[in-house]
């Protein structure tokens, strides 16, 4: 490998903070040289099939022409321009069309760079939506197990603990109100007894609708959001869905909520927004909320502002991604993806190593038994040329919806190869399962 690997590799490999991974025993990440379609170039000259869009982002492939063109073309006007007092057409563009997506309700887009700080935003015009209306002990945030919502202070504080990513912190994060979805009438008669006791105390609930991405691909029906909607009009408290993972027709509509046929009081979108080329999150608030800041009083506006909020460039990215929306046919393609991860995974099913299979829109998931080596496994999958890695015991396909029937179809085969030689359940897992 290191033979093999560029001289910037063994140069820059020493001084980069690599995220998530003991980097004193992890594998060598994989120089990527050039991205092209659905597939990465490395430096060695070997070519993977992309299994996981980038972290789900990479929606319409790599360097669609479409969105590389308008990003030169806002790179030769106006790459950036401070947001304070000064706006510019990509940003209101960008924010007018996305309320018209949505749908009639929501009012007002607030632009940022990441998904966790579109929801530290989502949870403070929830508190001070309150506040502003006198209410200030309503600021607790409540959210569910399998959630995840970001890696900030703020959005760490409101993931499921059990997700562990975040043991270091927990002794400084608020205390947590992580409740279970309510999937059945049990659950549900339990978060209304917890919120008739505490609404008084509680701003919002906020929940990743339809999948639970990092949880590792969790489904539930969209029952449980117009459940959720309910219990928060009989309680009088917001309701936050995040749809950074499943916005732009990963489940296989333009939005989740849809399916529900409920709608948030406040959104928040990031990964496919931009089509996976510039980091930009949106949180999108409805006529209700940004009625509550909308005042004499300027202590009731919302104190923030991040320094590079509304970037020109990846506004344009983001107006350019909803174009291809519009003119080419994303959501039949998530719907044939969907038809085909059904069909090419349900082999797995019988491999001894296998818990479940779950598919909804362009998202599969092959839970498996045990946690596995995952060191391991992303060898094997790199060895039979994929892009594939799990999420603790799931291993998950996230394609891009561009994605060819060829590849897609290397895509489960790999993962029927290289799952097919794990151990089945031991004796204990098979017993605590019962
Ligand atoms: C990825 C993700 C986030 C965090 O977004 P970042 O851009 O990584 O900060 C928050 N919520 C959900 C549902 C996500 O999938």
């Amino acid at each position: 490998m290191l033979n093999s690997a560029p001289a910037w590799m063994n140069a820059g490999h020493p001084h980069i903070w690599l995220p998530y991974v003991q980097m004193k025993t992890a594998d060598d990440p994989l120089p990527v040289v050039a991205t092209e379609g659905c597939r990465l170039h490395l430096a060695d000259g070997r070519v993977l099939i992309d299994g996981i869009a980038s972290w789900w982002t990479a929606c319409h492939g790599y360097r669609h022409p479409h969105i590389v063109q308008a990003i030169h073309e806002q790179l030769d006007r106006l790459p950036h321009v401070m947001f304070g007092g000064l706006v510019h057409e990509p940003a209101l563009a960008l924010a007018s069309r996305l309320c018209a997506l949505l749908g009639p309700g929501f009012e007002r887009v607030f632009l940022t760079e990441s998904g966790s700080v579109s929801v530290e935003v989502a949870m403070k015009m929830a508190r001070q939506y309150w506040f502003n209306q006198g209410q200030p002990r309503r600021r607790r945030i409540l959210s569910f197990a399998g959630g995840y919502h970001g890696d900030t202070f703020g959005t760490m504080a409101v993931c499921d603990p059990a997700i562990g990513m975040h043991a270091a912190f927990a002794s400084m994060l608020p205390a947590q109100d992580v409740m279970p979805l309510p999937v059945d009438a049990a659950s549900e008669a339990c978060l209304d007894a917890v919120l008739q006791q505490e609404a008084g105390h509680i701003a919002a609930l906020l929940v990743e609708p339809l999948v639970q991405g990092a949880a590792g691909m969790r489904m539930h029906a969209p029952q449980v959001l117009q459940r959720l909607r309910a219990l928060a009009d009989r309680h009088g408290v917001l309701l936050i869905f995040d749809e950074i993972f499943t916005g732009f027709g990963r489940t296989g509509s333009l939005f989740a909520f849809e399916q529900a046929g409920v709608q948030p009081d406040i959104l928040t979108l990031s990964k496919a927004l931009t089509g996976g080329t510039l980091p930009l999150a949106a949180t999108v608030a409805n006529a209700r909320v940004c009625a509550a800041f909308w005042s004499d009083d300027p202590g009731h506006a919302l104190m923030h502002g991040p320094t590079y909020m509304g970037n020109p460039l990846a506004c344009a990215a983001a107006m350019a991604s909803l174009d291809l929306f519009a003119t080419e046919p994303r959501l039949p393609q998530v719907h044939r993806i969907e038809a085909t991860l059904r069909e090419q995974l349900a082999v797995c099913q019988t491999l001894p190593g296998v818990r479940e299979i779950r598919v909804k829109g362009a998202i599969a998931a092959v839970e498996l038994h045990a946690v596995p080596d995952r060191a391991a496994l992303c060898r094997a999958f790199v060895r039979a040329g994929v892009w594939v890695r799990p999420l603790g015991r799931v291993v998950y396909l996230t394609p891009s919806f561009v994605i060819s029937h060829d590849e897609l179809t290397a895509l489960t085969q790999a993962i029927h190869e290289v799952l097919r030689v794990l151990p089945g359940p031991s004796i204990r897992g098979a017993e605590r399962e019962a």
